[in-house]
């Protein structure tokens, strides 16, 4: 601890930030001084818009400014196609590449017992409702492929057998432009068992 407890404490808590070590949170706080005023006032905004107006979708539970998400509002979207993921990130991920077409449900994390993290911790009993609408035809699971990714994805494809819809995995598959050398060997198992005809 230097003499700047106030800079010191700012370090801390940025350089938490996934991918920020301490190094680049002091170059951030830096900055802020060095730059003052509008940034910091800039900032205590953003930071405030995000803790007051940022909520949960209450149909997918993606993240919302409002009571529904920008998905869930947009009516050209297929509500037959519901696609499974972990966490708002994948959502955002999905919608940068900007292809899926259809609709979302967030779990909010995956199946992990040995961090006490169960079906009742996520968001499973809205998706059993939303399969139970009838409105669904097809499934996509999009968790990762993790240990509790698979197992989260087994307990979605059960839940959805018995509402008549079609589930469907995502495909693991080989990175563009990676080379089979240097895959791990269940990267190579998964894209030799997942193969389709050429
Ligand atoms: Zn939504």
């Amino acid at each position: 601890m230097n003499g700047l407890p106030s800079v010191e404490r700012a370090i801390a808590i940025f350089s938490r930030f996934p991918g920020i070590g301490k190094k680049s949170a002091g170059r951030m706080i830096y900055h802020l001084l060095r730059y003052g005023e509008r940034d910091i006032e800039q900032l205590l905004q953003a930071l405030q818009n995000l803790r007051d107006r940022v909520k949960t979708c209450r149909i997918c539970h993606n993240l919302a400014e409002g009571d529904i998400c920008w998905v869930c509002n947009d009516k050209k979207r297929d509500r037959s196609l519901l696609c499974v993921l972990e966490e708002p990130s994948d959502l955002m991920a999905f919608e940068k590449a900007g292809f899926f077409k259809g609709t979302y449900h967030v779990l909010g994390g995956r199946l992990n017992p040995l961090d006490d993290v169960g079906p009742e911790q996520l968001n499973m009993s809205s998706l059993e409702k939303r399969l139970l609408s009838g409105e669904i035809k097809e499934l996509v699971i999009a968790t990762n492929p993790t240990v509790e990714g698979e197992a989260t994805a087994h307990f979605v494809a059960q839940l959805a057998n018995s509402s008549g819809s079609k589930v469907t995995r995502l495909a693991y598959g080989l990175p563009m432009g990676g080379e089979l050398e240097y895959l791990d060997e269940s990267t190579l198992y998964q894209a030799l068992t997942g193969r389709r005809e050429f």
